[in-house]
């Protein structure tokens, strides 16, 4: 399914009511919102940011309850360098970078696809690195019900990149970890498969 099929779905009156705003703005920092380039400009910046934050309308519990399976495996599962997007809530400016994701289940797995969707629900959203990181790790901790789950991203802040500090190469790092990753042994497993390069 491809992502675009959303602005289709896009409710066309917030739409417009966004697109009046970025109008407004693209004003106020001196611009002429009529010249040719900027003419569609609100639009299309109105269709960017609600796509940006359609997470707000889904559901990530729903998501991972519909492609759970019974299973006996108990060994660690993960899933490692999942691309993220978010933007942060202070700046509403991009941030991002990667996602690594274990769980040990408890006698049920879940589709591996659902686990990058699960990131982009809570993702596509304002967004502070620790909540994106702790709404993750929540989210799999009370609906899958795993022996342990950990969670560690990875992010670039373009509000640290382009403006401020501006800090070019620095990311940040924030990790979660419950069950049997708040085992030192375990934890450290997880952290040396997520770090080492196995292609
Ligand atoms: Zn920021």
């Amino acid at each position: 399914m491809s992502p675009y099929k959303n602005l289709e779905e896009y409710n066309l009156e917030i739409t417009d009511e966004v697109r009046s705003r970025y109008s407004s703005i693209i004003d106020e920092i001196g611009e002429d919102v009529s010249r040719e380039g900027l003419v569609k400009t609100p639009e299309r910046a109105a269709k960017a940011m609600l796509f940006l934050t359609q997470g707000y309308k889904q559901d990530a519990v729903e998501i991972l309850k519909g492609a759970m399976f019974k299973e006996d495996y108990d060994d660690m599962v993960i899933i490692k360098d999942i691309e993220l997007y978010s933007l942060c809530e202070h700046h509403m400016l991009p941030f991002f970078g990667k996602a690594h994701i274990a769980y040990i289940p408890n006698g049920h797995i879940v589709g591996l696809s659902k686990i990058p969707r699960v990131v982009d629900v809570f993702a596509r959203r304002l967004q502070v690195q620790e909540r994106l990181t702790h709404d993750i790790l929540e989210c799999i901790n009370e609906t899958l019900q795993p022996k342990g789950v950990a969670v560690v991203i990875e992010a670039s802040h373009m509000c640290m990149m382009m403006r401020g500090v501006q800090k070019q190469n620095s990311v940040t790092t924030t990790s979660g970890f419950r069950g049997q990753f708040e085992k030192i042994e375990t934890r450290n497993e997880f952290l040396k498969l997520i770090s080492s390069n196995l292609s």
